[in-house]
C-alpha cells in the first residue's frame, strides 16, 4: 500500500457483514506519519457518526489500534488513540445497552465486566496503565472485542439475537447485492487488501 494510492480521507466505516470486520487485528510494530493521519481521520469519522469509539478493523484496517471519546462531542471532548491494547483481571458483571457503527439500527442489552485493567500505548508510544470501571470499562472491551472479529452481536442471548433478526438480515441483504453490483469489494479483494496493511505496520 504505497502512500501515493491512499489517503487517510478514503477510510470508511464498513458495516455487519462486511468480513474486514472478522479479521483479528494483528499488533502494531511500528508508527508513521500515515498511521498517525489513520488515527485522526478515525478520530473524525467517529464524531462525524457520533460514536464514542471507533476500532481500526471498523475502517478495514487489520491492526491493533481504536480511538475513543466518551462524550461523543468535538467542541468538548478530549479524543484519545490506543495502541495494542490489551484487557485482563475483569471483575464482576453489569449489563447494559450497546450499539455499533457497524450494525446500524440494532441496540440491546451486553453483559460485559464491569471492572477491568487496560495496557495500550498511545500514538506518542507512551504507555498506558489503568483501572477502569463502568462505562469507561464498558467502550474499551466493546473496542478490543471489534480487535478480534468479535461484534457486540456475539455476545447476546439466542432470544435477544431473535429480536434483531430482521435487522441483521436486511443488512446481510443490503451487503450482499451491494457487492454484486461492484459497489463493494470481493471477500477475496478485502483479503488482498488486509494483508497489505499487515505487511506494512505489523
Ligand atoms: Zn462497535
Amino acid at each position: 500500500m504505497s502512500d501515493s494510492e491512499f489517503t487517510p480521507g478514503q477510510l470508511k466505516v464498513i458495516t455487519y457483514p462486511h468480513p474486514g470486520l472478522r479479521h483479528i487485528a494483528k499488533p502494531i510494530k511500528r508508527v508513521d506519519a500515515t498511521l498517525k493521519r489513520i488515527a485522526a481521520r478515525m478520530i473524525e469519522l467517529m464524531y462525524q457518526h457520533r460514536g464514542v469509539g471507533l476500532a481500526a478493523t471498523q475502517v478495514n484496517l487489520p491492526i491493533r489500534m481504536f480511538v475513543w471519546d466518551p462524550t461523543g462531542n468535538p467542541e468538548k471532548g478530549q479524543p484519545a488513540v490506543y495502541l495494542n491494547p490489551t484487557i485482563t483481571r475483569p471483575r464482576s458483571n453489569e449489563e447494559a445497552e450497546e450499539g455499533c457503527l457497524s450494525i446500524p439500527g440494532v441496540n440491546s442489552n451486553v453483559v460485559r465486566a464491569k471492572t477491568i485493567h487496560l495496557h495500550a500505548f498511545d500514538i506518542q508510544g507512551r504507555e498506558i496503565d489503568t483501572d477502569l470501571s463502568g462505562y469507561e470499562a464498558r467502550i474499551r472491551q466493546h473496542e478490543t472485542d471489534h480487535l478480534d472479529g468479535v461484534l457486540f452481536i456475539d455476545r447476546l442471548s439466542p432470544a435477544q439475537i431473535r429480536d434483531h433478526d430482521n435487522e441483521l438480515a436486511i443488512l446481510e441483504t443490503e451487503f450482499q447485492s451491494r457487492q454484486r453490483m461492484g459497489e463493494l469489494p470481493t471477500d477475496d479483494q478485502v483479503k488482498e487488501e488486509l494483508l497489505a496493511w499487515e505487511r506494512r505496520y505489523c
